[in-house]
């Protein structure tokens, strides 16, 4: 059943309640970006892999050692599978990790000559890439506003904001960047995620200290 929505969250409206939202979340977390510590493009890809299911706290914990052994696409490529698959357990999903990255290896090695390409197409043509990996990589690592990451957080807190009434993120995705402006697509994801992270939690949100309470259709505390 669909729900009537106030006349500011309906699509006439939603450009100008977007807007809002973006100058509010900018006050409150201007810096905001990718907490996944790395100092190359291929790092970042790597810890992109690791986080699916797992917090970025624990992959931090995982990496340094990680980087430190295998530094370039080559090293991923010849990498023994077994062995990796224990570096990496605490991270969860790790037989399916290990396939994707030495998987991601071995292609960056035969089809780009070890380098991490730039554009969405030859990312996701990647093993154990997707949209939302190759979003992170774009917008993080070469400064691209090819789309908007849409994980668990994104997902929640885009919801509750009625930015989108979607469940599908790819159709979630499709809605953000309808309305924001595409120079903060890449910003807006890592400023939602702090947020979803800190604030507009998954159980019981702390609407009563969000910058958002006033104009959040699913405010807890009245405006
Ligand atoms: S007001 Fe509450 S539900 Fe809305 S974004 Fe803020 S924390 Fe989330």
């Amino acid at each position: 059943m669909k729900t009537l929505l106030h006349p500011r969250f309906r699509p006439a409206h939603l450009k100008a309640h977007a807007r809002t939202v973006v100058t509010r979340l900018a006050k409150a977390y201007p810096q905001a970006n990718c907490a996944l510590q790395h100092t190359n493009g291929l790092e970042l890809a790597v810890a992109t892999i690791l986080s699916a299911q797992c917090t970025d706290a624990r992959v931090n914990l995982v990496t340094p050692a990680l980087f430190a052994k295998y530094r370039a696409a080559g090293d991923y490529a010849a990498a023994d599978p077994r062995v990796l698959e224990r570096e990496i357990q605490s991270t969860g999903f790790f037989r399916n990790k290990t396939k994707s990255i030495v998987g991601m290896g071995q292609a960056l090695v035969e089809r780009h000559g070890g380098e991490l390409p730039s554009t969405m197409d030859e990312l996701t043509a990647l093993p154990g890439i997707g949209r939302k990996t190759a979003n992170v990589i774009l917008g993080t690592w070469f400064g691209k506003n090819d789309g908007v990451v849409v994980d668990t957080h994104v997902r929640r807190v885009s919801r509750r904001l009625a930015l989108t009434r979607e469940t599908d993120p790819v159709k979630i995705e499709r809605d953000l960047m309808q309305l924001l402006p595409r120079e903060r697509w890449t910003w807006f994801s890592h400023a939602v995620i702090l947020h979803g992270r800190r604030v507009c939690v998954a159980r019981r949100p702390r609407c009563e200290e969000c910058v958002l309470n006033t104009i959040c259709p699913s405010s807890l505390v009245a405006p």
